[in-house]
């Protein structure tokens, strides 16, 4: 390998240095005087065939201050090689008072990687390759690739542009299994985050309205979507008071399955409230486990194994005979585009929930009706909007996943920024402004030669 460099740099060590090569183009004002090997890193050692330049005033220099040696890792010459540069930075002694160091177009004061490179990790990155993988690959530690990605994330997501949102979205999640809240504004129809912050209270999310009245885009809002559960409507009416409070499908869903997991315990505590009924009734407490998630599946979507399960629920379990039916029911009033329809359906929902709350004695349905007819208008809206709960189902999805895979992320500033890179919008996604051979560095964008 090292006699295909010596070849390639042949030219820049001979000394007229006639021909160019391409060394000239990735370090202008060097060449290089040493070619070093080890295993499978290259080390190439530059000079400085020019005098430096004064970074303030832009003179050349022949007086200089002082010299401090820096080793960068580069862009590899070969696929499976690792690159290192090392070279002289030069402080200047310029007349006109300056003393700093000499600038270079193809790394940054103190980085410890050039520009090229960090330009390969962005791009990695923007492909959605996982922060590990990439550190793995590139041979690169994961902090480094870290502050990297961030920079990058910064410049596209710090602040989002609210100009076209209409229909909102504002939902909670928690941080830590069941400890510290986060809350996230999205535009549901472009399927974008808009805006997160730290906690779930009135306090914590009016900077948002705040941001949307600076930015003179709080008249555009139509409708806002939240759970049913959540204390957040009459905040919104405080601040938009003409704006449509919708109840989305997903979170009502949501309510409703905690509604059966508060029938499946009632029903397996009634199976097994003996020992001697507990042994004999063992299969179908058995059946009972996760009971909730196959009573609000859609029947069509169910395995022919699980329809056989919901079956032997059904039949084994009064309560949830009686609450089987009222998963669709719900699914039919946010399907149905006309308000007199939507209620009609409502309210037949609602009748079937209180015959089973009075039957079995069961107040857990009782107060989901109850829920239900407070929030008429908003469920009712919920079917003339037409937005698909999938979408508010799928974020939320993508934020959980994220937060699994990102442990160890104790910068929560970094976190929110990566849910917004991973929720960018379907319209507008501004990871396609970013071409090949450019980068995002702390002094701002960077662009290769060749590009
Ligand atoms: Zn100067």
């Amino acid at each position: 390998m090292k006699d295909i460099l010596e070849t390639i740099v042949a030219s820049e060590l001979k000394d007229g240095l006639k021909s160019v090569s391409i060394f000239d183009y990735k370090y202008p004002g060097l060449r290089i005087s040493e070619i070093r090997t080890t295993g499978f890193r290259v080390y190439l050692q530059l000079e400085h065939t020019q005098h430096p330049k004064c970074p303030e005033c832009g003179r050349i220099c022949s007086r200089i201050h002082s010299r401090q040696t820096r080793t960068v890792r580069d862009y590899p010459l070969f696929s499976e090689t690792e690159l290192f540069v090392k070279f002289s930075a030069r402080r200047v002694r310029c007349e006109c008072g300056c003393r700093k160091t000499e600038l270079f177009s193809w790394v940054e004061p103190r980085a410890r990687l050039t520009n090229e490179l960090i330009s390969w990790i962005q791009a990695l990155l923007r492909l959605q390759m996982p922060l590990a993988d990439v550190a793995n690959f590139v041979g690169v530690s994961w902090d480094t690739v870290k502050i990297y990605d961030k920079l990058q994330l910064e410049n596209f997501f710090a602040e989002i542009d609210l100009s076209h949102a209409r229909h909102l979205a504002i939902d909670e999640f928690s941080l830590h299994k069941g400890h510290r809240y986060a809350t996230v504004v999205m535009d549901i129809e472009n399927r974008q985050v808009l805006w997160i912050c730290k906690g779930k209270t009135r306090k914590a999310i009016r900077p948002f309205f705040e941001l949307l009245r600076t930015k003179n885009c709080i008249n555009n809002i139509e409708s806002i979507s939240c759970d049913m559960n959540a204390a957040y409507a009459r905040l919104f009416r405080e601040e938009i008071p003409d704006v449509k409070i919708v109840y989305d499908l997903f979170h009502v869903m949501k309510n409703f399955t905690e509604v059966l997991k508060e029938a499946r315990k009632r029903c397996s505590s009634a199976l097994g409230k003996t020992k001697e009924l507990k042994e004999r009734n063992s299969s179908s407490i058995k059946d009972l486990r996760k009971a909730e998630w196959i009573l609000v599946k859609r029947a069509d979507d169910l395995s022919i194994k699980r329809k056989e399960l919901l079956d032997r629920l059904v039949e084994d379990n009064a309560l949830l005979a009686a609450l089987a039916p009222i998963a669709q029911a719900i699914r039919e009033i946010w399907a149905c585009k006309l308000p007199a329809k939507a209620s009609e359906l409502l309210t037949k929902t609602r009748l079937l929930l209180l015959e089973s709350a009075k039957r079995f004695d069961f107040a857990p349905a009782k107060r989901f009706a109850a829920m239900l007819s407070r929030r008429m208008e908003g469920i009712v809206y919920a079917g003339q909007l037409g937005f698909s709960t999938n979408r508010l189902e799928g974020a939320n999805n993508k934020i959980k996943t994220l937060r699994r895979t990102s442990y160890g992320f104790r910068d929560i500033e970094y976190f929110f920024l990566r849910i917004k890179a991973a929720l960018p919008g379907i319209k507008r996604n501004p990871w396609m402004d970013m071409k090949r051979g450019t980068a995002i560095l702390k002094s701002g964008f960077w662009r290769a030669t060749f590009t």
